[in-house]
């Protein structure tokens, strides 16, 4: 098994989730008392989010660059940049990451929709992943996939609910509701798929929750990750 770099703390609360479906994916590959190994560098969020809200993506390259770096020198043989958001710079932290795979979040959820099939996919995500370009021009230049995003109003809901609750550790069902009311209005609009395009978001919409197919970027992230650590074709750690 290979090591995987995970760049974390955006939110913690979503590292976490990366932490166990890492192990698990692991366990139920390997068996026996077998765990991923794993270097982590978490960031302290609170340093990241004003950098964000300010539109200063040099001080975020900066950061993260840095983070892959730190990866690298304690042994990690892959990146992970555990957020959506942060992929807008992922040219620059993959360069930091001296040659080792720093997978894609949009590649791999593409790949994922690409398997089945799927033609038009709902984007939910923080305000940045919504409206910049660097997720869906990736589904579509590779995968020949539309994304169809919320109207700004509904923008504005999913980005508050984020960063006041889900980056906090807060569910609620008001959350939930708003969230499953925004996602059926983008299946009116010719959604096959909804990509759940925050590393949060399945702490809040499960599948049990709606019957459209979901596509949890978190999930399909540590699965590709999981693919190369273990040597297995794509698609098979899901
Ligand atoms: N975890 C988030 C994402 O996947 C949001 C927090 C951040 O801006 O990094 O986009």
């Amino acid at each position: 098994m290979k090591t995987i770099g995970l760049i974390g703390g955006m939110s913690w609360e979503s590292s976490k989730t990366y932490y166990s479906i890492l192990n698990e994916m692991t366990r139920d590959r390997l068996g026996g008392l077998h765990s991923a190994r794993l270097v982590m560098v978490s960031l302290d969020f609170n340093d990241l989010e004003p950098k964000l809200r300010a539109g200063d993506w040099d001080g975020i390259t900066t950061i993260l660059s840095d983070a892959a770096r730190r990866c690298v020198l304690a042994g990690a043989e892959s990146i992970l940049i555990g957020s959506n958001t942060m992929h807008r710079v992922h040219a620059d932290i993959a360069a930091a990451a001296a040659g080792i795979p720093c997978f894609h979040i949009a590649e791999v959820t593409g790949a994922a929709l690409a398997r089945d099939n799927r033609k038009i996919a709902g984007l939910l995500g923080t305000r940045f992943t919504m409206q910049a370009p660097f997720f869906s021009e990736i589904l579509a230049s590779h995968y020949n996939i539309t994304t169809i995003v919320p109207t700004p109003e509904e923008q504005d809901v999913i980005n508050q609910i984020i960063f006041d609750e889900l980056c906090v550790g807060v569910i609620t069902p008001e959350s939930r509701t708003i969230y499953l009311d925004i996602m059926q209005n983008l299946q009116t609009s010719g959604a096959d798929a909804m990509i759940l395009g925050c590393t949060e978001i399945e702490m809040l919409i499960k599948p049990e929750h709606t019957d459209l197919p979901l596509y949890d970027t978190t999930r399909c992230h540590v699965g590709a990750a999981m693919d190369w650590a273990l040597d297995l074709p794509n698609g098979t750690c899901r």
